[in-house]
């Protein structure tokens, strides 16, 4: 293949293009934000299984609290009743009245059971609203955290994504100039060479592979004509030459 030395000069222009696009490529792929993102989402995730978890905890004892209360109301009012009608002078069978004394004492000893019990579900309940408080303050600070690791990411994304498109309306004037056929094996050739498809002849060493040329390769390479398009023995990329070359 033949392609005036200016063409060859100007891929070399398009391969430091195409490096800086893979550059930027990477830096968007590898910002810290992304792992920054990954772990504010799973606290995140995490903390809103706990908060659900937690108002389910709540909602749950403040059920149970609501039944100890109407247990106890209960057992208040039949020990109400008991007293009225004891206290009446209705009740006149001295067997009756000791029924009715000796169930006043059980009530009052169930009573007092059961107002242990409503204490016991007011404390659960009150470290229950405790914990769904915390909880809710954690979650809404891991939801502040995530969003400003996201705000950066995408103030680094428009900045990258600036840069890309300045670089690529720059690619496209330059690849506009190379020949279509030096374009269409440096584009081969960079897909198989990791991103490099053509390198400088720099001080006899290929820029590509950093091999450095034996005298009897730079005298065939001096032989060929300056149209020629040379291919480095060693990495197959399309070597370049200018006037540090070397030869
Ligand atoms: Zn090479």
């Amino acid at each position: 293949m033949n392609a005036a030395p200016a063409d060859q000069i100007r891929l070399l222009d398009l391969q430091a293009i195409d490096s800086r696009l893979d550059q930027l490529a990477h830096r968007r792929r590898t910002l810290p934000e992304h792992a920054e993102i990954d772990k504010a989402g799973a606290d995140h995730t995490a903390l809103k299984d706990l908060v659900v978890a937690a108002q389910a905890q709540l909602g749950d004892t403040t059920r149970e609290q609501v039944k100890a209360e109407q247990d106890v109301e209960q057992v208040r009012s039949r020990a109400a009743r008991n007293q009225q009608r004891m206290d009446s002078g209705s009740v006149t069978s001295p067997r009756d009245l000791e029924n009715l004394q000796h169930e006043t004492t059980s009530l009052a000893k169930r009573q007092g059971d059961l107002e242990d019990v409503v204490l016991e579900v007011m404390e659960r309940l009150e470290s229950a609203e405790t914990r769904v408080t915390e909880l809710t303050a954690r979650l809404e600070h891991a939801s502040v955290v995530l969003k400003e690791a996201e705000g950066r990411r995408d103030a680094a994304f428009t900045e990258i994504d600036a840069d890309v498109a300045k670089v690529q309306r720059d690619r496209e004037v330059v690849a506009a100039a190379v020949p279509a056929d030096l374009l269409k094996l440096y584009v081969r050739l960079r897909e198989q060479q990791g991103g490099v498809g053509a390198a400088r002849l720099y001080q006899r060493r290929c820029e590509g592979c950093r091999v450095e040329f034996a005298v009897s390769d730079l005298n065939a390479i001096k032989a060929e004509p300056a149209d020629a398009v040379l291919r480095c023995d060693n990495c197959g990329r399309i070597l370049v030459r200018t006037a540090e070359s070397g030869v």
